[in-house]
């Protein structure tokens, strides 16, 4: 899975009820272009409070390290599988 399709599923969970204003929750909202550095990040103005933000502004991926796939894909290595059962003696 790309970053553009990242993006696009987390877009998708996150705007489930349209693009609001993380700041003032208004939804008179424009696009705004991409991220410079992650280029699939749709940016937005809010025309109420005259702010910008971004699809993850307010999320934990802003400002963190945390790999939007680590969230976005499913981890199949932490699907652990029965174990052998153990033998004694
Ligand atoms: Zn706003």
């Amino acid at each position: 899975m790309d970053e553009a399709k990242c993006y696009e599923m987390l877009r998708e969970v996150r705007w489930r009820e349209g693009v609001k204003c993380p700041h003032c929750e208004s939804d008179t909202i424009i696009k705004n272009g991409y991220d410079e550095v992650h280029l699939h990040r749709q940016r937005y103005y809010c025309q109420s409070c005259e702010r910008n933000f971004d699809d993850l502004t307010n999320t934990v991926f802003s400002g963190s390290n945390k790999s939007l796939k680590a969230w976005v894909v499913p981890d199949y290595k932490t699907t652990r599988q029965p174990g052998q059962p153990h033998l004694h003696g």
